[in-house]
């Protein structure tokens, strides 16, 4: 096969990221291995993976002499030592900024109230934030690779822009073009920039940074003001047509029921959403207590705040029965500042998915808490970065 001119640097990124994403998903492979992985000739393996351990992807462990057997094939891994990507958090309220090293280890980060809500203050304090960073790692000697934004709202990820967060009241926001051109101002450039929804890279953070192998498909169910699934499918983050996919929290638990935030009646946050809960607890329509405060009163065995933790863990647990239906998935991670009520709020949702199962005799999917508690979007958004630098195939990446 004759490869286009001009294709021959993309075709050996790919064959590089390809030798990356096989030792992420099976540490301690050789070069022999890799070759039988890839379908790559050994020559080309050794050359490539000589390049990137001299860049920093990847190290060897120590050759070690075996007697009469000779030299054992050296092991390779990931290099969590050298390089690493930004990630930041943009919610409602606060933007946090991460450094991740490329295994996942949180370097460094920094978190500031949101010094306003249009998209100018909110780029702007970002792009001052991350310039810090930036800084930083050039003094301790880190190669950056990229910056990565979670954002409350859809966001269309061939070109970065932000079509719609409603709790920002955002539309149509050229999120990633903006990013870039601030950055200049704080001498960041050069680097790529990806920009996604926020429960999307948070379940990123738990695919590309996972102990083991994520199960597939793996739902990320972020839980907050808001309530939102991140769904990666074979390899990918299901977006749908609009970057809309995974708003479970506005599928319809009650028909006619409570108003939601969206207009609609009835939708699983006017249960589980963190504003519900505290009205339930307050009596105050719209009222939106902190987690510590709940947490306080659920400590002291408050009635009313047990009954509101309890009510929205049971309604969790329908929503969880619900995307168990939908997608059959091989994990579900929690995540989000509500999992902090702990046993109330979670034991109550337990309890409701186990009487589904038992009821129609299926053994449910894997249910686990995330790894990276209040951090899962800020990592997620260094996770973005990685997992778009490990597929230099798909388009959708491209524009960073
Ligand atoms: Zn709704």
């Amino acid at each position: 096969m004759t490869a286009i001119t001009g294709d021959q640097s993309l075709l050996r990124e790919i064959n590089r990221m390809a030798l990356v994403r096989v030792v992420q998903r099976h540490p301690g492979l050789s070069r022999a291995d890799l070759a039988k992985q890839t379908g790559l000739t050994k020559s080309t393996v050794s050359l490539l993976v000589q390049d990137l351990i001299g860049e920093g992807w990847l190290l060897e462990s120590d050759i070690q002499a075996t007697g009469s057997a000779g030299r054992r094939p050296t092991p390779l891994f990931l290099d969590g030592t050298r390089l690493a990507m930004i990630g930041a958090d943009v919610s409602v309220d606060t933007v946090s900024v991460l450094t991740v090293s490329l295994t996942g280890d949180v370097l460094t980060g920094v978190s500031e109230p949101l010094a306003g809500k249009s998209p100018e203050a909110v780029i702007g304090q970002l792009a001052r934030l991350i310039g810090g960073l930036v800084g930083q790692s050039r003094q301790d000697g880190r190669q950056l690779l990229g910056i990565g934004v979670g954002v409350p709202g859809a966001v269309l990820d061939t070109t970065g822009v932000v079509k719609l967060a409603p709790n920002l009241a955002w539309r149509d926001v050229p999120f990633q073009a903006d990013l870039r051109q601030e950055l200049i101002s704080h001498e960041v450039s050069g680097l790529p920039i990806q920009v996604q929804n926020d429960y999307d890279v948070a379940a990123l953070a738990e695919y590309e940074f996972g102990e083991e192998i994520a199960p597939d498909p793996l739902i990320c169910l972020g839980l907050g003001i808001g309530v939102g699934a991140g769904i990666v499918v074979r390899d990918r983050l299901f977006l749908g047509a609009q970057g809309f996919a995974g708003e479970v929290g506005h599928s319809i638990l009650q028909v006619e029921g409570p108003l939601c935030s969206c207009g609609r009646r009835g939708c699983a946050e006017t249960f589980i959403g963190l504003r519900a809960i505290s009205t339930q607890i307050s009596g105050q329509p719209g009222d939106l207590l902190p987690v510590a405060t709940i947490r306080a009163l659920l400590a002291r065995n408050d009635e009313a705040a047990l009954l509101a933790a309890r009510r929205a863990g049971h309604y969790l647990g329908v929503l969880i029965q619900n995307l168990w239906t939908y997608f059959n998935p091989g994990r579900i991670v929690l995540g989000g500042p509500t999992c902090e009520l702990g046993a109330p709020f979670l034991d109550a949702a337990t309890s409701c998915i186990e009487r589904y199962a038992a009821d129609c005799g299926l053994s449910l999917p894997e249910i686990r808490l995330s790894r990276f508690g209040g951090h899962s979007i800020a990592v997620g958004g260094a996770a973005l970065v990685k997992h778009a630098l490990l597929r230099p195939f798909d388009p959708r990446f491209r524009n960073a």
